[in-house]
């Protein structure tokens, strides 16, 4: 579900036109719909309303703070991988209480600085990490309560470089030598065992790698249950979206496509409520992509055409800088034109930024709505992954972010200025 549709032959978010927003703002520009995460959120709060259980958002999906904030007013615990996630969401408001703190590389810092805010969980990905959060609890006289991620060796079916739960990713604890992982945790003064942990990778289309994780590792979580006396089994995160329509199943048009998942939130919570409910178990979900990635867009102007004896090409005035997806996954984002009207004839293209790499593209050789210079298209689904990986590569500062609430647009970060490039260089 989502709230960007054409109105009188208009592209709009919610109650507001996209062409004025970016008159407004500018370009390059992305464009949130706080209704849209919302209706998410509730959504699967909803499918899993029969199981105990809690979501916590992914936060380096979208990290903006009034997007957590949002989802802190709806009562979302956030799921972190850094120190400077924790402090955006205390600064948004939210509950440090409701934090779990998960990735392979914490420093002590970060791990001293979630102690003091006592966060919920760190969610252990090593013994060597274990040892040291045993340490610094030790030395702030504090216990530090720990799930151990466990690499439940599933294959994802995703692409390889958001693939994690395999055995030869970096990430969790070989299924294997869990148990012993736990012994040794349960040794340790400062420490206490919470739960247990898994996420098995990002944009799962089908729910089967989900079940067969889960079935791996129930038995598991059981035993901890019996011997450590855990009180919660996060699953993790990892439901995807429709980015391309081509790829959908049905005969619907991508607008309704897109509208829906092809792994919907109630299919996931079908498969798998009766098989965790047994557990008596708390259980935490970790959505990062499924709450956010279809609620945002970046707007870009067409700056010129060029046509070549091998290619045409649209160059817009975004660049990977903005949006990577495309350059490092090989994602896959819609373009369509905010005036409809813009889209009569089709050609094929490749829409290309200003950006002095061969990989700054946003698609190649896609059969697209014909627009041109001074038109303003949509990015679609740009939501996750995308403003949170934006960087200042070729010195080109930071597209603002807009938020919209129904007819509310709102600036939620302010575009960077040319002073902003160089404020922290001495
Ligand atoms: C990135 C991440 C998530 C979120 O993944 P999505 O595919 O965006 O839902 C959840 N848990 C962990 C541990 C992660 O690293």
């Amino acid at each position: 579900m989502h709230h960007f549709h054409y109105r009188n032959g208009q592209l709009h978010c919610e109650e507001r036109n996209l062409q004025s927003v970016a008159e407004e703002h500018g370009t390059p520009l992305y464009v949130y719909s706080a209704n849209t995460v919302r209706d998410h959120y509730r959504r699967l709060d909803a499918a899993l309303a029969g199981l105990d259980h809690h979501i916590a958002y992914a936060v380096k999906a979208n990290s903006n703070l009034s997007v957590l904030g949002l989802l802190a007013d709806l009562g979302s615990g956030f799921d972190i991988v850094s120190g400077g996630e924790l402090f955006r969401v205390i600064k948004a408001g939210g509950d440090p209480k409701l934090c779990s703190f998960a990735g392979v590389g914490k420093t002590a810092h970060e791990i001293k600085f979630a102690l003091e805010h006592k966060i919920y969980c760190f969610n252990i990905e090593s013994v060597a990490e274990l040892d040291l959060l045993n340490e610094v609890a030790g030395s702030m006289r504090a216990v530090a309560p720990i799930a151990v991620r466990i690499n439940p060796n599933v294959d994802a079916k995703t692409h390889e470089y958001i693939s994690t739960g395999k055995a030869e990713n970096k990430f969790g604890v070989d299924y294997l030598a869990a148990e012993e992982v736990y012994q040794h945790a349960s040794t340790l003064p400062h420490i206490l065992v919470r739960g247990v942990q898994m996420h098995i990778g990002s944009q799962l289309t089908t729910v089967d790698p989900f079940v067969e994780a889960v079935e791996r590792v129930v038995p598991l979580a059981a035993e901890l249950k019996a011997r450590h006396n855990i009180e919660f089994f996060s699953i993790g995160g990892g439901i995807g979206i429709v980015y391309d329509p081509a790829l959908a199943s049905g005969q619907s048009e991508w607008w309704e496509q897109q509208a829906e998942p092809p792994l919907s939130p109630e299919i996931y919570a079908t498969e798998l409520v009766p098989r965790l409910t047994p557990l008596g178990l708390k259980i935490l979900l970790e959505p990062g992509r499924y709450m956010v990635g279809n609620a945002g867009v970046l707007l870009t102007t067409c700056l010129y055409e060029k046509k070549g004896h091998a290619k045409n090409f649209k160059v817009v005035d975004a660049g990977m800088s903005d949006l990577i997806r495309p350059a490092l996954y090989q994602g896959h984002h819609e373009i369509v034109p905010v005036r409809e009207s813009a889209g009569d004839s089709q050609i094929k293209a490749d829409v290309v930024g200003p950006i002095c790499e061969s990989g700054d593209f946003f698609c190649q050789d896609r059969d697209l709505a014909d627009f041109h210079a001074d038109h303003i298209v949509a990015i679609m689904s740009a939501g996750a992954y995308s403003f949170t990986m934006a960087s200042n590569y070729n010195s080109r500062p930071m597209p603002a972010e807009v938020l919209i609430d129904g007819a509310e647009a709102r600036v939620v970060r302010r575009r960077q200025t040319l002073d902003d490039l160089i404020a922290l260089e001495l």
